[in-house]
């Protein structure tokens, strides 16, 4: 179907940060597949996983124990504030899968009427009707029916709206820590904090999207931890399979006790191959020292970028982000697609978003050398972006 505006570039193989076209050209990948390929790619313990899993056992169904399972939920309990887990394949059903159990935790607890889940508009949770009415961009929405009810929509600079935005129906608030496809748009710590505040006054559930932030892309194994709270639901998918589709809810043990025999499911969530790839991107990105490593890169790669809006500062306005999520919003006359095509005729990949930004995002283990050719490709870019300009 004709839903994706694609680029004309087919790729047959990738290596590292790096992928290679079928005429042989060879890209910079600082998109990593939006966020996915948190190792780049071919990684070989990640090859080695997916290898050996395959030769013994690819599908059961969740009508009976999953070994990766347990081995999975084990580390994820072990590196979270976490105590349940649920697997299921995509971010968007992770993220429909905290919104059930958000609301099924005030149901069990005697307060059905609180199903309403207060969100931030430029938010991204998905494709799923129900997801999209979360997220509540009418633009996503158009043409597809009744919009799913139950949610209250905030302005992202309306943070100081929540509190007069709870209502006695109000079950929980969901957030990106950082709006990925919203435009690299980030919390404060201090407003993650208040937030945590909030939802602990009233009795609601904190209910975070990590989809896109979680696993090690800025540089905390998930982005919460930069503001030092916990949430009580969360969702993560994209690096979390390292480039296999697999997802996964996590939760305390309190939030999630409404989640009993029957009450949700999924055929292939949790699916050995996944978790037996899912458990080695674990293992990788909990390697001491490895999340300092991610912290030393983005460093290095933001004194990059920094560079660039002072040397292109007719096409970009501002830098933003943290770790290896990274954005360059960019002045009013120059649209994301002209930086996204300008750089990938440097043989450089980076991902458009909303709010004029593009996003980079490499692969966590690229090198310091491969970030520096990164910000140059995109500093011709840049320059070339200028040249069209009128
Ligand atoms: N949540 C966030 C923060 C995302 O960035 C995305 C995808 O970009 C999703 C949810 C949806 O994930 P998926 O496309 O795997 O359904």
């Amino acid at each position: 179907m004709g839903i994706y505006a694609r680029q004309n570039i087919v790729f047959a193989r990738g290596e590292g940060s790096w992928l290679i076209a079928e005429n042989g050209d060879r890209y910079l990948d600082f998109g990593s597949g939006v966020a996915v390929n948190a190792l780049g790619h071919a990684h070989p313990r990640l090859v080695a996983a997916l290898q050996a899993q395959a030769e013994k056992l690819w599908h059961t169904s969740n009508l009976y124990r999953v070994e990766g399972q347990e081995t999975v939920a084990e580390k994820l309990t072990r590196l979270t504030f976490a105590e349940r887990v649920f697997f299921c394949n995509s971010g968007a059903e992770a993220c429909e899968g905290a919104i059930k159990i958000a609301r099924r935790y005030h149901y069990v607890s005697g307060r059905p009427e609180r199903l309403r889940i207060i969100t931030f508009r430029g938010a991204f949770h998905g494709r799923t009707l129900t997801t999209l009415a979360a997220a509540g961009n009418e633009r996503y929405l158009e043409g597809y029916g009744p919009e799913a009810e139950g949610f209250d929509h905030l302005d992202f600079d309306d943070f100081d709206g929540i509190e007069g935005a709870i209502t006695p129906e109000t079950a929980a608030i969901m957030l990106e820590p950082i709006q990925g496809e919203g435009g690299v748009r980030v919390f404060s710590a201090e407003q993650l904090q208040a937030v945590r505040e909030l939802c602990d006054r009233h009795g609601l559930l904190l209910v975070l999207d990590e989809v896109q932030t979680g696993v090690g892309r800025t540089g905390k194994l998930f982005a919460h931890e930069w503001a030092g709270i916990v949430p009580d639901v969360m969702a993560i998918a994209k690096g979390f399979g390292g480039g296999f589709p697999t997802a996964a809810v996590l939760a305390t043990a309190e939030a999630a006790k409404g989640m009993t025999p029957g009450t949700h499911g999924s055929t292939f969530g949790g699916n050995p191959l996944a978790m037996a790839v899912a458990s080695t991107v674990l293992d990788v990105v909990s390697e001491p020292g490895f999340l300092e490593d991610v912290r030393a890169k983005a460093l290095h790669m933001k004194q990059g970028l920094e560079g660039l809006k002072d040397q292109h500062a007719e096409v970009v306005e501002d830098i933003r982000g943290v770790g290896l999520l990274m954005g360059l919003k960019l002045r009013s006359h120059v649209l994301p697609s002209q930086v996204t095509k300008a750089a990938a005729d440097e043989r450089l990949l980076v991902v458009g978003a909303g709010d004029n930004t593009v996003r980079v995002l490499p692969p966590l283990n690229a090198s310091d050398k491969e970030i520096t050719q990164a910000v140059q490709a995109l500093s011709r870019a840049l320059t070339r972006v200028a040249l069209e300009m009128p």
